[in-house]
């Protein structure tokens, strides 16, 4: 029989093979089968949201798959993630870009980052504000993150069923974007990566010009939060 996961992925490929954006398959909470299902029709690249979860995956799976953290970090847990992770996505504070970088000189690598940007009206989102980064990055601060590569800008919209709404804000997530890329030059900046769209938002935010959807549901069914 044909395997569901490998039908969807494949369905949403299609939806963006006009598009810049490509696929994260968001796994969290779902079994090391439902990964190995995705990973035998091509998938490469799989986001997580909590750092054990992360890590017992990254041991027990394919050692070339990305594993891209998209979940709020704690600082205490950089360390069990620096030495394999493709891409940290919600990095919101500068003690925490700290800490990564700090994590990236122990391991003797460059840790890709992107900064999570609060563009959602529901203030339980995190992420910073324009004027924290531009501050931060006035301040010079790319000078002191040797061991960081910041790579784009990842952002999460409101959860509404108002489709303007949501377009406003992703497309304001690409103007922050293209603004920060005009503005400052640094060999560790480079702004080329729009981490926007799960599943239900994508085809907005591939419209906007997102270059990475994260997407879960929509590939792996609805998760089971009380099995955990
Ligand atoms: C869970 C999660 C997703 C995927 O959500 P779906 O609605 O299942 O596609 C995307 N981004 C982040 C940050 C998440 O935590």
């Amino acid at each position: 029989m044909k395997s569901e996961i490998a039908e969807r992925i494949r369905e949403i490929n299609e939806e963006l093979s006009d598009s810049t954006a490509r696929l994260i398959a968001v796994s969290k909470t779902k079994p090391n089968e439902a990964i190995e299902e995705a990973y035998a029709m091509g998938q490469r690249a799989f986001g997580e949201n909590k750092v054990q979860e992360l890590v017992d995956k990254h041991e027990a799976l394919p050692k070339d798959i990305e594993w891209h953290m998209i979940g709020h970090l704690q600082r205490n847990k950089v360390k069990y993630i620096a030495p394999f992770v493709h891409l940290i996505h919600g990095v919101d504070t500068e003690k925490l870009l700290k800490e990564i970088n700090k994590q990236g000189k122990k391991n003797d690598r460059t840790l890709s980052c992107l900064l999570q940007v609060h563009i959602a009206e529901e203030d339980t989102k995190f992420g910073f504000d324009a004027d924290e980064i531009t501050t931060m990055l006035d301040a010079g601060i790319m000078d002191e993150l040797q061991h960081i590569k910041i790579c784009g800008l990842m952002g999460m919209a409101t959860h509404t069923e108002d489709q303007a709404q949501i377009i406003k804000e992703f497309s304001g997530l690409k103007s922050l974007r293209d603004q920060l890329q005009q503005n400052y030059s640094h060999d560790r900046l480079e702004l080329k990566e729009l981490s926007m769209g799960m599943s239900g938002d994508y085809p907005l935010a591939v419209s906007q010009g997102s270059t990475l959807i994260r997407v879960g549901s929509t590939i792996f069914g609805q998760r089971d939060y009380n099995t955990k």
